[in-house]
């Protein structure tokens, strides 16, 4: 007891105290973070801090120079790089996520695509969620709100780029003061990118897709279009979260703090529950480098609340630190438990991507700036001097293929036929002994087989990239050129879960997406891969095509041997959801659709964690509509409690 005592004063002595307390404070200053911070530091009268581990980064050239995007060291120091367990289905590999560990979180390492899944898939978020408020017509002011969006001129829309502006933001900011990314299309088009599209649209050899009149309008199946970027036209430069929601009043917006290379260790409790619910009043962090901690006071008098967005594997990680999430789990581990939310860090799902590539005879690939120097220090000039050229581009072009396009009626009618039969072992498998959980994965399987038996599943998105992309090092490629297509699976039913595995905030937890668990997921990727195997041959691509790489003739042509391939050769696609889902109680989530955590009066989360099931979508653009979700109900919540306090005021003055 008595070290229990000295260790209290030592700690008064010694621990540097922040004096003012936060009305907010936002654990991680990434994706949906930051615009949870610039949305409400918008009201002057409230102090706002966000504790970010990572560095601030913007002013370097790798993260700024579009053509640079997620190449080089700098991407290294700059990501969490979290490493999966050992997956069963993946020949027992240990895969990394990526995931950004810098000030704007992933938006600084990502490739900038923008896209957004169908409005069917949002629309089962909102039934999963018996909300409204979360169907595709519902969000779509927030997706506009979240983006200063500028539309291709004569030379882009030339290439290809075309657009819809009714799903789009304005293309200046209706107020110079307000924080939004700034969306737009690259300067330079590889001639692959056409070629990919009249591929995918060879209604003969190929799959007759349509053109895409746009990536984000929610009318995307079957259709191939160039993707916008988070890019800033104007100048031609990487937009983050950064850029978008900070930057522009960093310097006027004095109630706005952020704090770098801080690490979050736990979030703190107030000894009474406010109506049966925690209440969270501090938050306790290292500064890199410290060994004693510091701790930011919440305001919880004035309606202060703690904002969590580390990220689909940082987030849950928090929440278990702090005493939140599987009471076994925790007390394991010598935590004490505050509250039983043993969903916490479950229902984890993950994109798994492939490739298939071929040494190319395109007289201009990316592989050029790896084997000529003197090419690639031209070309950098080039975009200093007049943002044009091949480092000007984080070109994609893009399309979403359907079931049908994949693999045979028939053998789609049996895998759905199994997969329902199946429910209820898949569904209590994944759920980890939950039984809410099992009613909310069963739910989730159930809309994504219906969308298999009506053919408006999006499994798969094709993308080609006009150089090498792949599984090998530079050593393994010579002095080929490349064109690859990356297959991604976009619908995978397999569920996993990602927990600390100790006290140590600087751990990483221990991450098992359960990659290829469930059997359609293996079915719909070696479809995938066999269609981008197929796409490289067909015309015109096939006049750049002299002969395949990867998987290669070695692997030969049949399922079962890609199959096998992949089990050596699928990686993450680093667009992990659902570890701190958005579904009733009753269905195991861990937040309620205004981002609440259950059983906490004061504590909300705003990254892609909430997202419960996978979307055919990369995921930045709807996790910046998360943050202004988020943003949006905070605000709500203060203005109903100044409603309220004003009158009892004028009663107790009558
Ligand atoms: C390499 C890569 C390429 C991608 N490409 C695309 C793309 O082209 N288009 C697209 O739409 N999506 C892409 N994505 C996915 C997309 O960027 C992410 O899904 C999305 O940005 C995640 O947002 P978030 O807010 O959930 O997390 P993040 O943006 O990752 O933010 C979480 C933040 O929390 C911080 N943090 C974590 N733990 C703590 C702690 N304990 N204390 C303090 N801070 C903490 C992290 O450092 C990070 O800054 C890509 C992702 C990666 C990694």
């Amino acid at each position: 007891m008595w070290r229990n005592v000295l260790s209290l004063v030592v700690e008064a002595l010694l621990v540097p105290r922040v004096l003012c307390a936060y009305d907010y404070v936002i654990v991680g200053g990434g994706n949906g973070g930051l615009v949870v911070a610039s949305r409400l530091s918008e009201d002057p009268t409230v102090e706002v801090l966000v504790l970010e581990v990572g560095p601030e980064v913007e002013n370097i050239p790798e993260v700024y120079i579009p053509g640079l995007a997620g190449g080089g060291d700098i991407f290294e120091s700059l990501n969490w790089a979290y490493q999966t367990t050992p997956q069963t289905n993946l020949n027992n590999r240990t895969l990394v996520v990526k995931a950004g560990r810098a000030l704007g979180g992933s938006t600084i390492i990502n490739s900038m695509i923008m896209t957004r899944a169908t409005k069917a898939q949002y629309d089962a978020i909102g039934t999963l969620s018996n909300s409204t408020l979360w169907a595709w017509d519902a969000i779509l002011p927030y997706f506009q709100r979240s983006e200063i969006f500028t539309p291709p001129n004569e030379d882009q829309i030339e290439n290809g780029a075309s657009y819809n502006g009714s799903v789009h933001g304005p293309s200046s900011p209706p107020d110079p003061d307000i924080g939004a990314v700034k969306v737009g299309f690259p300067n330079f088009f590889y001639p692959q990118s056409e070629m990919f599209a009249r591929a995918l649209m060879n209604g003969q050899d190929g799959m007759g897709f349509r053109r895409a009149l746009d990536l984000a309008d929610g009318e995307i199946r079957r259709r191939v279009g160039i993707a916008s970027n988070s890019l800033d036209a104007s100048n031609n430069v990487r937009c983050s979260a950064v850029c978008g929601y900070v930057t522009p009043f960093e310097k006027q917006r004095r109630n706005l703090h952020i704090i770098t290379r801080a690490t979050v260790s736990r979030v703190e409790w107030d000894d009474r529950k406010r109506d049966g619910l925690l209440v969270a009043r501090r938050v306790q962090y290292y500064v890199h480098g410290d060994s004693v901690p510091r701790y930011a006071d919440v305001n919880v008098g004035r309606g202060g609340e703690v904002i969590i967005a580390a990220g689909t594997l940082g987030s849950p990680k928090v929440m278990e630190l702090s005493g939140v999430g599987n009471a076994t789990l925790l007390r394991g581990l010598g935590i004490d438990v505050k509250l039983d939310l043993p969903t916490v860090g479950e229902n984890l799902a993950d994109h798994v991507r492939s490739w298939a590539n071929a040494v190319s005879n395109a007289s201009v690939t990316r592989d050029i700036l790896r084997l000529n120097d003197t090419f690639r220090q031209e070309q950098l000039n080039l975009w200093c001097k007049s943002r044009s050229g091949l480092y000007s581009a984080a070109p994609r072009t893009l399309g979403l293929a359907a079931t049908s396009d994949l693999v045979s009626e028939d053998r789609i009618s049996v895998l759905v036929r199994n997969a329902r039969r199946d429910l209820d072992k898949y569904a209590s498998e994944y759920a980890n002994g939950n039984g809410a959980l099992q009613q909310g994965i069963k739910a989730q399987h159930e809309i994504t087989l219906d969308f298999y038996d009506q053919d408006q599943q999006l499994p798969i998105e094709l993308n080609v990239e006009p150089g090498y992309g792949g599984p090998t090092g530079p050593d393994g490629l010579g002095d080929n050129k490349f064109t690859t297509i990356s297959a991604i699976l976009y619908s995978p039913l397999s569920r996993g879960r990602s927990h600390i595995t100790s006290t140590n905030a600087a751990a990483r937890p221990a991450v098992d997406p359960a990659y290829w668990s469930h059997p359609l997921d293996v079915a719909m990727l070696v479809g995938g891969l066999q269609a981008a195997r197929k796409v490289l041959r067909t015309p015109p691509l096939n006049s750049i095509f002299i002969k395949e790489f990867e998987p290669g003739a070695g692997v030969g042509e049949s399922d079962e041997k890609v199959q096998a391939y992949l089990r050596g050769a699928a990686a993450s696609d680093n667009h992990e959801v659902g570890t701190m889902s958005m579904m009733p109680e009753s269905l195991g989530g861990v937040v309620d659709t205004e981002l609440k955590v259950y059983g906490i009066d004061n504590v909300r989360v705003a990254d892609a964690s909430i997202i419960p099931m996978p979307l055919s979508a990369h995921l930045a653009a709807t996790v910046y509509m998360i943050g202004e979700k988020a943003a949006e109900s905070i605000k709500d919540e203060k203005r109903r409690r100044n409603a309220a306090t004003l009158l009892y005021q004028m009663n107790q003055g009558s």
